[in-house]
């Protein structure tokens, strides 16, 4: 039985949107140097992040979608994601983690709709990957929520102090 065709594009976005956040934060991380917490917290998310896009892509081959489907899509996504993170993330650390968490929040909001999706579909497979993602991202929204205060204020005494502060 074929796949809904929603469910399946959905899917496909989702992964796209993975191999973006990929993108993102391992051009964060090569920039950081005087936030080590918020770079090692970036690296744990780049390996959840690669463990939500694995899960993903077992899923659309699963359902016989093929690369060059995944591919066409990416570049559809990194063209929004773009415009975001050019928005965003500029050259420094407090952007950065503007646009981190807001595309934590967007990644919850895809994951939301997705298991609505699969439980009205019957898809318990899909809402179990789903689940497992959306609980990635809804520990890294709250890490960024519980850090950005402590990354803005060190930006500042460390513009204050007149040592290099943006990375
Ligand atoms: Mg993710
Ligand atoms: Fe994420």
């Amino acid at each position: 039985m074929a796949m809904n065709k929603d469910l399946a594009a959905w899917l496909r976005d989702a992964h796209a949107m993975e191999m973006q956040a990929l993108k993102m934060m391992e051009a964060q991380v090569r920039r950081l140097e005087h936030y080590p917490e918020l770079r090692s917290r970036l690296q744990r998310h780049i390996v959840d992040t690669q463990g939500q896009a694995d899960r993903l892509g077992q899923c659309l081959h699963r359902l016989g979608e093929s690369t060059s489907t995944l591919k066409d899509t990416a570049a559809r996504l990194t063209a929004m994601a773009q415009g975001l993170s050019g928005f965003f993330v500029g050259d420094e650390v407090v952007k950065g983690g503007m646009a981190s968490y807001t595309f934590e929040h967007f990644e919850i909001s895809a994951y939301r709709t997705l298991i609505a999706a699969a439980d009205e579909l019957g898809e318990p497979e899909i809402r179990r990957v789903c689940e497992a993602n959306l609980r990635e991202e809804e520990e890294m929204a709250n890490w960024l929520a519980d850090h950005l205060p402590q990354v803005t204020q060190h930006y500042l005494r460390r513009e204050a102090a007149g040592v290099e502060a943006k990375h």
